[in-house]
């Protein structure tokens, strides 16, 4: 298979030159779901990168015969973020002009005063497939009227174009694939949605975390809410459906580099949820049966945050299985009143497992040290 390659202009730079974006096309020869695959949103989560180019040498050797539906696959998805340098280190989490998070900025249909219990209301009769195309046309019609703000001589802020390119090309997808890793040095895990937990284990890595509760405007969160709206108004209308629809944001590892573990694991998920999902029909290909995922919700999710400034020291190793007491790390502080440094224990508060740390192993007062998943 040989993917279509467009390239679009993103911004025009103070010196003349241009970023742009470039994608790729998988069409296969029979009608199917609409699936779309980005990476590095945040600038220094480079692992997605490779893992994209492994996908696409892999469609490659496949025929068009059997992928059924569409494959748009763009990786280094935010040139601006991407570009990004503090001497040795890629950040790239934040835009540096007006500081946003580059993966909090996304247009959310259901955040815009949609009325979509009147929506549903006026679809009662009809079948769930209808439904599905009759709202996806709806969402697309709201979001084309952004492009006269962006048009218009005001204009609108960089991030506000940015996001309107990238979603132009996502939102009429059927499945949505984010890829990310930690800032600093992580697990692999996936975040998923409500009542997508039979499918989020397909990905083969070693956690998923339920998004009960939102930060906001993230790229998965921002495509797939509209839709979790629209099934929570059905619930109440007595017709409950499940779409086909759904959003990921895949979490490989650590940031700022390849680390050829995680890289693997999320070659092997993807391919595994596609072939799963029926978007690829590749009968001989070894089926894995997903392990047992640890699923928690978010809000299991404990970070732990220096209690004062100094360095740290003996940190549990990221993947470490953790008891209530256990030591995390030690605070060596330094003081300023002729004493002695002193060496500060910090115990886990919950059972649970350690699945990111800081990259940085000095802090300040209040700044993050340690990220547990607690049982
Ligand atoms: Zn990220």
């Amino acid at each position: 298979m040989i993917p279509t390659i467009e390239t679009i202009p993103l911004q025009h730079l103070a010196s003349g030159d241009y970023l742009s974006l470039q994608f790729y096309k998988f069409v296969g020869d029979r009608l199917g779901k609409k699936v779309y695959l980005q990476s590095n949103l945040h600038g220094g989560e480079i692992a997605g990168n490779v893992v994209l180019h492994r996908l696409m040498e892999w469609l490659g050797t496949l025929a068009p015969s059997q992928l059924v539906g569409e494959l748009w696959v763009v990786p280094v998805c935010n040139p601006a973020g991407v570009n990004v340098r503090s001497h040795h280190y890629a950040s790239g989490r934040f835009e540096s002009y007006s500081g946003h998070n580059w993966n909090r900025i996304f247009w959310d249909y259901e955040k815009k005063g949609a009325n979509i219990q009147a929506f549903a209301k006026s679809q009662l009769e009809l079948e769930p497939r209808i439904i599905q195309q009759n709202f996806r046309h709806h969402i697309q019609q709201q979001f084309l009227q952004l492009r006269s703000e962006i048009d218009a001589a005001a204009s609108v802020p960089f991030h506000e174009k940015y996001r309107y390119v990238l979603q132009s090309l996502s939102l009429d997808a059927d499945y949505v694939l984010d890829l990310h890793t930690s800032s600093d040095l992580g697990l692999t895990y996936v975040y998923y949605f409500r009542d997508r937990q039979d499918s989020a284990p397909l990905f083969l890595l070693e956690a998923g975390i339920l998004l009960d509760d939102y930060d906001g405007d993230a790229f998965d969160e921002a495509f797939i809410k509209p839709w979790l709206a629209l099934e929570q108004c059905f619930t109440e209308l007595e017709r409950p459906m499940r779409f086909e629809v759904e959003a990921y944001t895949l979490e490989l590892g650590s940031g700022m580099q390849i680390d050829s573990e995680a890289v693997d694991r999320g070659i092997r998920g993807i391919q595994n949820y596609l072939i799963t999902k029926g978007v690829l029909d590749l009968s001989d290909f070894p089926r894995i049966t997903p392990p047992p995922m640890r699923l928690v919700p978010r809000n299991k999710q404990r970070r732990y945050y220096a209690p004062a400034g100094g360095v740290i020291q003996s940190r549990v190793p990221v993947g470490a299985v953790v008891e209530a007491g256990t030591i995390l790390y030690e605070l060596l502080r330094f003081s300023k009143d002729g004493a002695m440094p002193t060496v500060q224990a910090v115990q886990a508060q919950q059972p649970g497992v350690v699945f990111d740390a800081a990259i940085s192993q000095i802090v300040n007062e209040g700044e993050y040290v340690v990220g547990m998943l607690e049982d």
